[in-house]
């Protein structure tokens, strides 16, 4: 590695021991940057990098809580509000047991870039808490919720930093935690949080867009080799927000999607996932994937704690977690005939698995574009906030294909600029970087 950012990559690991996400972020985004410090020594001269790696503000507190028997809970909740170049934080809370440190700041750092990448005023930052909602009442969610907020609500604001959903963290948990945002402040600030419902400030089209726009990112990579989504086979990981709404633009697009999956196993469907099933099941009642399997019948099958990246497809779309999709994954799938893979979910494939597919030509959307799609649409509900206003579900669904068409667009060129063209990592990194690293430049040394 250059020596430009071998030194930064250096600080990065001792300044964060054991914050592995943390670092293969770092990793990632450094692999695409020797070409910009050549053709920008002011940043290399200002420390940007540095500074860039180094989170504004790191916020660690306990969340304590009574569950059903009575009995008194703690959890650790956290908010990283990374960098503020280009505007408030903004950036989901992911309430899952596997969160740490390192897991929010690579989720905090993939944000800055992929927020820039969307063309709106919005800065990097991530939260969350080690909570499990898995089998929690919707008392105890609440709860815990509220909880979360007491402490949250001093360092969050709509010009300050605006939370969302990820993972564990949907309309339910959002509600809960506006409630008691507006409960303490006294104050009906609709731009403090994003994934409202649709009757109290939310936007249309937020539930949908993370998955819509993987999917319009994917149409728009396949459209560079006169490919469509029309007649593909489609594997879609996770079963969650993600994944639910990529599988039905996916399939409204003409694909047949035959997998999704939860952390128990997976299914195969090659009749096509029936979305209205899986949304019931799902969103609804809450229930497993088995359930899906179950209630499906006929020739649908349930693989308990199998990978569903051993279905052959011509695309792939993984909507669950991160490195989720290894190399031996990756091998398998290019020799089954992939034509594209992108990014749902954050960094779910390992960087060994994204060499495969650039060294077989696989068309790969990294996940700091692909799924751009939410985030971009939580800045058109900070806009209707702001503005007091609601867009139709169609002027909404039309202004987040225009901006996926041009993240899409913007990769495809700044990789051509930099002499690696159809590489979207390339071309992610660096434009997202520059614009983040111009603004960091201009606003002096803080
Ligand atoms: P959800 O909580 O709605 O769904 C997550 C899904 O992934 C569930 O089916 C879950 O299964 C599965 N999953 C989670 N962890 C694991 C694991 N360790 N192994 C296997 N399966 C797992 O989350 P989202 O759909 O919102 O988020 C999915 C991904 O998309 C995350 O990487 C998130 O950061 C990313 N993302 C989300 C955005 C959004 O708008 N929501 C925006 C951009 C990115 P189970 O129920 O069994 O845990």
């Amino acid at each position: 590695m250059d020596t430009r950012l071998e030194s930064v990559r250096e600080i990065v690991l001792e300044r964060n021991p054991g914050e592995n996400e943390f670092h293969q972020a770092v990793a990632e985004v450094f692999s695409s940057l020797v070409p910009v410090l050549d053709k920008h020594p002011e940043f290399a001269d200002a420390s940007i990098l540095e500074r860039i790696c180094e989170p504004e503000r790191q916020i660690i507190f306990r969340v304590p809580w009574v569950d059903d028997s009575g009995q008194v809970q703690i959890n650790r909740g956290f908010r990283v509000e990374f960098n503020s170049a280009l505007g408030p934080y903004k950036g989901g809370l992911r309430f899952h047991p596997s969160v740490y440190l390192g897991i929010i700041k690579f989720l905090g750092f993939e944000q800055i870039f992929k927020n820039a990448l969307t063309g709106m005023p919005i800065g990097g930052g991530k939260g969350g808490a080690d909570f499990d909602p898995r089998g929690r009442s919707d008392g105890e969610i609440m709860r815990f919720c509220q909880s979360f907020m007491t402490e949250l609500y001093r360092h969050i604001g709509e010009y300050t930093d605006v939370p969302a959903g990820d993972i564990g963290v949907g309309g339910r948990e959002i509600g809960y935690l506006f409630g008691q945002y507006k409960r303490i402040t006294n104050r009906y600030e609709s731009g403090v949080l994003t994934g409202k419902g649709v009757t109290w400030g939310g936007s249309l089209v937020r539930p949908e867009a993370t998955g819509y726009g993987t999917v319009l990112f994917t149409q728009e990579m396949l459209r560079t080799r006169n490919q469509t989504f029309d007649g593909q086979r489609v594997a879609v990981s996770g079963a969650g927000n993600v994944a639910i709404h990529a599988i039905a633009k996916s399939q409204a697009l003409g694909a047949s999607v035959v997998t999704c999956s939860d952390s128990s196993g997976y299914v195969v469907d090659e009749d096509g996932i029936d979305v209205e099933l899986l949304q019931q099941i799902k969103e609804v009642e809450r229930g497993r994937i088995s359930d899906y399997a179950e209630r499906r019948g006929g020739s649908v099958k349930f693989v308990e704690g199998g990978s569903v990246w051993d279905v052959d497809v011509t695309v792939a779309l993984p909507c669950a977690t991160q490195n989720e999709l290894d190399e031996a994954d990756a091998a398998k799938l290019v020799k089954s005939g992939l034509v594209a893979v992108a990014e749902g979910a954050n960094m779910p494939c390992t960087s060994k698995a994204a060499d495969i597919f650039h060294d077989a030509g696989v068309l790969f959307g990294p996940g700091k574009a692909a799924n751009a799609g939410g985030v971009a649409t939580s800045a058109l509900e900070m806009q209707q906030n702001a503005s007091r206003d609601a867009w139709t579900f169609e002027y909404t669904e039309e202004r987040l294909t225009d901006i996926m068409v041009g993240i899409h667009d913007r990769c495809a060129a700044t990789a051509d600029e930099y002499g690696k063209p159809g590489n979207y990592v390339v071309g992610a990194n660096i434009s997202g970087f520059v614009k983040v690293a111009d603004a960091m430049l201009a606003q002096g040394v803080i």
